[in-house]
C-alpha cells in the first residue's frame, strides 16, 4: 500500500526487541511548564532510580546484541542528576545509542553539552514551544528559558552534537508554528520533533486539538515538510497524510487553521512558502521528505519514569511493571498491555478498521486520555478508512 521511501519500517522484530527507550531519570526541573506530562517539581525525588539500578537497566538493554535500542534520558531535567555524565558514559559503553533532553536553564550550559558529548552522547533535544521569548517564557513558567534554550541549541550545533527541537502543539502555541518553523531551519536542526498534547499529567483538555484542527496542522505540516525535517508524536496520522499525498490523494479540503497558518507562514518565512508543497503533491516532491518510523506507543517505543515504572509512553500513564523487579527487555517482550498495543486487530473503533493501521495505528495516548481505552480508536483522527467507506456506501 504505502511506498517504503514515505515511511520507513524497522528492520527487526518490534515484539522483543524496542527501538527506543525513552527514560526519564528525574522529575526535578526548574521550569514549571503548564502542560508537564511528568508534573515536575524543583526537587528530586527519593524513590529515583539509583545510578546501580539505572546502570543495570543499561546493562540488560545492552546485553541484546545489535540492533541495540537508543536510549533518551530526559526528566524533568536530566541535568539535576548529578550522575548524568557517568549514566551517559556507562550507556555509551554498553553499545548504546544515547541522547539528553535537558531543560532549557543556565544548567544547559556549553560546557555541560560538552561533558555530555565526552561522555558519548551522539545528541540533545530542547523544547521551544515559540519564536517568540514572551509566548516561550510565559509557556515554559520561567522567564529566560527561551534565551538559555536558544543558547543551548547553538552550543550544541558547535559541540557536533546532533540537534532535535521539541515542540509542545497546543491552542497557546499552535499559531507559533510557522514562525517556529523557520527558527528550527535557522537553528540547523536535525530534526523537529512535534509533541500534541495529549490531555495528561498537567495539560488540561482545552489546551489539546480538535481532530478537525489537529489534521489543518498535520496537513501544514506536510506542506512545510520539504523545508525543515520533521515527525509528529501523539499525532502518528501525520503518516496517513503522507502516504495519501503520494498517492495524489489530497483528501478533504482543510479548514480555517490550516488558512491561518499558511497565512502566517507567507509573513514570516516567504522562501518556504513559495517552496512548500501546499496541496498540490508530486512524487518527486515526497522523495526529499524525512520519512518517519511506523512506530509507536508500545511498538518500539517504551518509557521508563523515575522510580523505575514501565509504560508504553510517558503520555499513557498505564504501569506495566517496574525494572526494580522485572528486567525491561522482558517487561517489553511480555507485559499483556504492550504485546496488545502491538496487535493491529486488538484496536477498536476506526483504527481497527483502517488499511492504515500498520503504518499509523493512531495514538494509544490520545486514545486512553479521551476515551479511556488505550485500544479504542484516535479520537484525534477524522479520517473515516476506505472499509468503512464501502460499507456506509452500500
Ligand atoms: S483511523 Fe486510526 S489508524 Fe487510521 S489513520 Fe486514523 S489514527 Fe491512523
Amino acid at each position: 500500500m504505502e511506498d517504503a521511501r514515505i515511511v520507513r519500517h524497522l528492520h527487526f522484530d518490534t515484539s522483543t526487541r524496542p527501538f527506543l527507550i525513552l527514560f526519564e531519570l528525574t522529575r526535578a526541573c526548574a521550569l514549571a511548564c503548564r502542560h508537564c506530562r511528568a508534573e515536575a517539581v524543583p526537587g528530586r525525588s527519593v524513590d529515583e532510580l539509583s545510578s546501580a539500578e539505572v546502570c543495570r537497566v543499561l546493562d540488560d538493554l545492552g546485553a541484546m546484541g545489535p540492533p541495540r535500542p537508543r536510549v533518551v534520558f530526559t526528566g524533568g531535567d536530566p541535568l539535576q542528576r548529578p550522575d548524568l555524565d557517568a549514566l551517559v558514559q556507562h550507556a555509551s559503553r554498553a553499545g548504546l545509542s544515547v541522547a539528553v533532553s535537558p531543560a532549557g536553564t543556565p544548567r544547559a550550559s556549553a560546557a555541560s553539552l560538552a561533558r555530555l558529548r565526552f561522555a558519548g552522547a551522539s545528541g540533545v533535544s530542547f523544547s521551544l514551544d515559540a519564536a517568540n521569548e514572551h509566548v516561550h517564557d510565559a509557556f515554559r513558567g520561567v522567564k529566560g528559558s527561551f534565551r538559555w534554550t536558544l543558547a543551548g541549541c547553538r552550543a550544541a550545533a558547535r559541540i557536533g552534537l546532533r540537534l532535535q527541537v521539541n515542540t509542545t502543539v497546543c491552542a497557546t502555541t499552535v499559531l507559533e508554528l510557522p514562525a517556529l518553523a523557520r527558527l528550527v531551519s535557522e537553528l540547523h536542526a536535525g530534526l523537529w520533533s512535534l509533541f500534541f498534547v495529549v490531555p495528561t499529567g498537567r495539560a488540561v483538555a482545552g489546551q489539546a486539538l480538535s481532530a478537525a484542527e489537529t489534521e489543518d496542522v498535520l496537513a501544514f505540516l506536510y506542506d512545510i515538510s520539504t523545508s525543515v525535517p520533521l515527525k509528529t508524536t501523539e499525532a502518528p496520522a501525520y503518516r496517513r497524510i503522507l502516504v495519501h499525498r503520494s498517492q495524489g490523494t489530497v483528501g478533504p479540503r482543510p479548514g480555517n487553521l490550516y488558512d491561518r497558518l499558511h497565512a502566517r507562514l507567507g509573513d514570516v518565512w516567504p522562501e518556504a512558502e513559495r517552496s512548500g508543497a501546499a496541496v498540490r503533491t508530486t512524487r518527486e516532491r515526497d522523495g526529499r521528505r524525512r520519512a518517519p518510523l511506523a512506530v509507536g506507543d508500545g511498538r518500539g517505543v517504551v518509557f521508563v519514569s523515575h522510580n523505575g515504572d514501565v509504560q508504553p509512553s510517558g503520555f499513557l500513564p498505564q504501569v506495566v511493571g517496574n525494572v526494580r523487579d522485572t528486567s525491561l527487555v522482558e517487561l517489553y517482550a511480555s507485559a499483556p498491555l504492550l504485546r496488545a498495543l502491538r496487535e493491529p486487530s486488538a484496536l477498536g473503533g476506526r483504527c481497527g478498521r483502517c488499511e492504515l493501521h500498520a503504518i499509523c495505528g493512531g495514538s494509544r495516548a490520545q486514545a486512553y486520555a479521551r476515551l479511556g481505552d488505550p485500544l479504542a480508536e484516535d479520537p484525534t483522527c477524522p479520517y473515516l478508512p476506505e472499509d468503512l467507506v464501502t460499507v456506509s456506501s452500500r
